[in-house]
């Protein structure tokens, strides 16, 4: 569907927001600013400074200089991946004509369209798009707060909160215990937690084999539950232990101070602790008014614009989009078909209908990889599934080998497409 101007007037944004578009864009280049340099932003900006071809002006605020994949960081922690190889930094987005600002977003105005920055700076601009990530909701876990992530790490936003996990996982005494403390619904990554209890399962066998791994759930069930389930049987027999809420995996207390973690009233003494908690989207979204009492970020399904102002995009993690998975092809996909948007209505240029995509691999062992995936397409409630595949449990070792290796396939390809 091509935005037109009807189209575009007759989202959800406030008539002032509407009527004042054409007389910025009519005083020169317009001009986008992308918050947040990860998957969905950088791909944005990189999109929107390609295909507009110095037609807009595209700056993008990221708070580091270098960005860590979270995606491959289980492989990291399992000893598969060096740190360096989850580093990218911003260079190619700046040489292929993105204002790269290195700080950090504070404020954003929606009536006078401007960002400010703890630097300082105020930059103004014609469409925003916002792609923060995740934040985590404070006193989701009783006992935990982020000050306490130097005892007991998430390690869900990748970088030294990875280094400190991985660390604490090799310095466990010989028969400790691992706990992990699950998050709820909706969250990033969903097989994730799963397959870092795998790669924990995994450095443990080798170098500690009578630990223990104890993960805590509020979760019924998780994603690819029975590949995981089955792959902890076969390579890790007796090792792993997951608590779901029937045997109080909901109600976890953790006591960083004593390394202590509750279970339904019953403690119990670890050597490490991995508390994911529940979470959010990234602070600046609500800091910007857009994010709903769910505190997500509600958007349109078939552009990824932002339902509170029809001048702001929201992609990846911190959107309500509908059935997509918050994952890092997630959020790609979805910067694609919003720089398309954008640049469709800056630049008057072409605007194909949206279609979406993801997959996500999840290593068991070595070279035991599983998937999980799905085509979407925007309905006028969501962003709905219409095909979806899943490895199958019992698969021989040549098809999981392939699958691992489509993984690194994955790894380079969509790092590539969103870094340069
Ligand atoms: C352990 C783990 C494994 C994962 N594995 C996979 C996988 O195999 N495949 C997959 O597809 N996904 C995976 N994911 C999920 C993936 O990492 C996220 O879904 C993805 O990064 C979301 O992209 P995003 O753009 O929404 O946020 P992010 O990639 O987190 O990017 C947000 C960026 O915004 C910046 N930022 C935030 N606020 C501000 C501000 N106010 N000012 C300036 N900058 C700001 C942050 O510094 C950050 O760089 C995994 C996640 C985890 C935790």
């Amino acid at each position: 569907m091509r935005l037109n101007r009807r189209l575009f007037m007759g989202t959800t944004l406030s008539a002032g927001a509407a009527l004042a578009a054409p007389a910025v864009l009519g005083q020169g280049k317009p001009r986008v600013v992308v918050i947040g340099g990860g998957a969905g932003g950088a791909t944005a900006a990189r999109y929107l400074a390609a295909d507009s071809a110095g037609a807009i002006e595209v700056t993008l605020v990221e708070a580091n200089p270098v960005y860590t994949t979270c995606f491959f960081s289980n492989l990291y922690l399992g000893g598969f991946h060096a740190f360096e190889d989850l580093q990218h930094g911003y260079e190619r987005l700046a040489a292929g004509g993105v204002t790269v600002v290195n700080d950090l977003a504070t404020g954003v105005d929606r009536d006078a369209r401007t960002v400010t920055l703890a630097g300082g700076q105020v930059l103004p601009w014609d469409r925003l798009v916002l792609s923060p990530g995740i934040d985590f909701a404070e006193g989701a876990v009783p006992g935990w707060s982020t000050a306490d992530a130097e005892v007991m790490p998430h390690a869900y936003k990748a970088g030294p909160q990875t280094q400190l996990l991985k660390a604490q996982v090799e310095a466990m005494p010989q028969g400790g215990v691992f706990a992990m403390v699950a998050p709820p619904n909706p969250y990033r990554c969903p097989p994730g937690p799963y397959e870092r209890i795998s790669m924990v399962a995994h450095v443990l066998k080798g170098r500690n084999p009578t630990a223990k791994i104890m993960v805590l759930d509020p979760k019924e069930n998780f994603s690819k539950k029975a590949l995981f389930e089955e792959g902890w049987g076969r390579h890790y027999p007796g090792m792993v232990e997951w608590i779901g809420p029937d045997f109080g995996g909901g109600k976890v207390e953790v006591r960083p101070a004593t390394m202590e973690v509750v279970v339904d009233g019953e403690v119990t003494k670890v050597d490490c602790c991995n508390v994911i908690p529940g979470q959010r989207a990234g602070a600046i979204a609500a800091a910007a008014g857009v994010t709903a009492d769910s505190g997500w970020a509600p958007v349109e399904p078939d552009s990824m614009r932002s339902k509170a102002d029809g001048n702001v995009w929201v992609l990846g993690d911190a959107s309500a989009q509908g059935d997509m998975p918050k994952s890092g092809f997630s959020a790609n996909s979805q910067a694609k078909v919003a720089a398309m948007a954008i640049r469709g209505e800056l630049t008057g240029s072409r605007v194909f209908p949206a279609r979406y995509t993801n997959t996500c691999w999840s290593l068991i062992a070595p070279e035991d990889g599983v998937k999980v995936g799905a085509a979407y397409e925007p309905t006028p409630e969501k962003i709905a599934s219409v095909s979806s595949f899943i490895s199958q449990t019992g698969e021989d070792a040549a098809l999981r080998r392939a699958t691992y290796e489509e993984s690194l396939g994955w790894y380079a390809g969509i790092t590539a497409d969103m870094f340069g």
